[in-house]
């Protein structure tokens, strides 16, 4: 497991957009905690039965379900030539975690998207007509803004006093804010 790269971001920023397009032209594993919960609750499996109230009502699952799902993708061979981790971590407890499962390739480089509350909003509502996610609307998209203030925020510190945050302004043509990240690989 080499170069992992970190894109953060509020809900809505476009992680997951930009980080499939940058994992396909640099060949990296695209690995989103978000897509792997939700594929969870489709199957009925024990986690997703866990987590389906969480991801309705717009809370985070509990640190060490995600980080024991995280540590069991990143064995996969397909992570080899690096991955982007899209949607995690989302706690300081978690990325402690993410620095001893990948002690021996630190993460590389974090790329914070990011974009104001009301655009934020905005987006999310608009997403939910096509999405079909359970939670693109109005009370859940309120929780998870106010969980990435108070759980997620706090990271951009972590990695800026690590020296490998960058941020890049979310808000605008997503072929602009795509070369503008595509230029830090
Ligand atoms: P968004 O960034 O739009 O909120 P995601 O697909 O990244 O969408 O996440 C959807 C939901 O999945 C979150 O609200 C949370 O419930 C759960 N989730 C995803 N990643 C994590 C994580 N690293 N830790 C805890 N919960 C997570």
């Amino acid at each position: 497991m080499t170069n992992l790269v970190v894109f953060l971001g509020p809900p809505g920023a476009g992680k997951g957009t930009q980080a499939l397009r940058i994992s396909s032209e640099f060949n990296l594993a695209h690995i989103s905690t978000g897509d792997m919960l939700r594929e969870h609750v489709k199957e009925l499996t024990d986690l997703g039965k866990i987590a389906k109230s969480l991801l309705d009502e717009g809370k985070l699952v509990p640190d060490d379900l995600v980080i024991q799902m995280l540590t069991e993708r990143l064995s996969h061979e397909d992570c080899l030539g690096g991955s982007i981790l899209d949607g995690f971590p989302r706690t300081l407890r978690q990325a402690e975690s993410l620095e001893k499962i990948s002690n021996k390739f630190p993460v590389k480089k974090v790329i914070v998207l990011e974009a104001h509350q009301e655009e934020l909003t905005k987006r999310i509502l608009s997403r939910g007509q096509t999405s079909g996610r359970s939670d693109d609307t109005g009370d859940s998209i309120r929780v998870r803004l106010e969980v990435y203030k108070k759980d997620t925020e706090p990271l951009i510190k972590f990695y800026e006093d690590k020296g490998i945050l960058t941020k890049i302004n979310g808000v605008g043509n997503v072929d602009d804010i795509y070369e503008l990240i595509s230029k830090e690989f």
